[in-house]
């Protein structure tokens, strides 16, 4: 079976991408991908940058819907589930967990910096 070039981890505008929906469909059929998806950021809990705001993600769906796309968002990991809701996953084809902790370790918060990879990769214990 041959696959697909396939990207499922795509920003817009609606979060923190630069580029609408049009341009990143157009620019993924003219990079020959065959199987993509959008998934901005978002929270139910939060509307702190990079995510969407709430009230934005019905008509981000709706544009995603409209572009032919794999809906998707990447919503927060927290220490009790993620950042969403279950009956708002039953509108996504999609919804990726966005690792910022491990053990304790930070990797990015709203609050904190942003530590360099390595440094993360290195002090979490395996
Ligand atoms: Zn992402």
């Amino acid at each position: 079976m041959k696959l697909d070039s396939v990207d499922l981890h795509i920003h817009t505008c609606f979060s923190d991408g630069t580029c609408s929906v049009g341009e990143v469909v157009d620019t993924s059929r003219a990079k020959g991908l065959g199987t993509f998806a959008i998934t901005d950021h978002y929270s139910e809990f939060s509307d702190l940058p990079p995510r969407m705001p709430k009230e934005q993600f019905v008509s981000y769906l709706s544009a995603l819907d409209h572009a032919g796309v794999i809906k998707g968002v990447e919503v927060d990991v927290l220490t009790d589930g993620v950042s969403i809701t279950a009956q708002s996953t039953k509108l996504c084809d999609l919804v990726l967990g966005g690792l910022h902790m491990l053990q304790g370790i930070i990797f990015w918060s709203d609050y904190r910096p942003i530590l360099n990879p390595a440094s993360f990769v290195e002090n979490v214990r395996v």
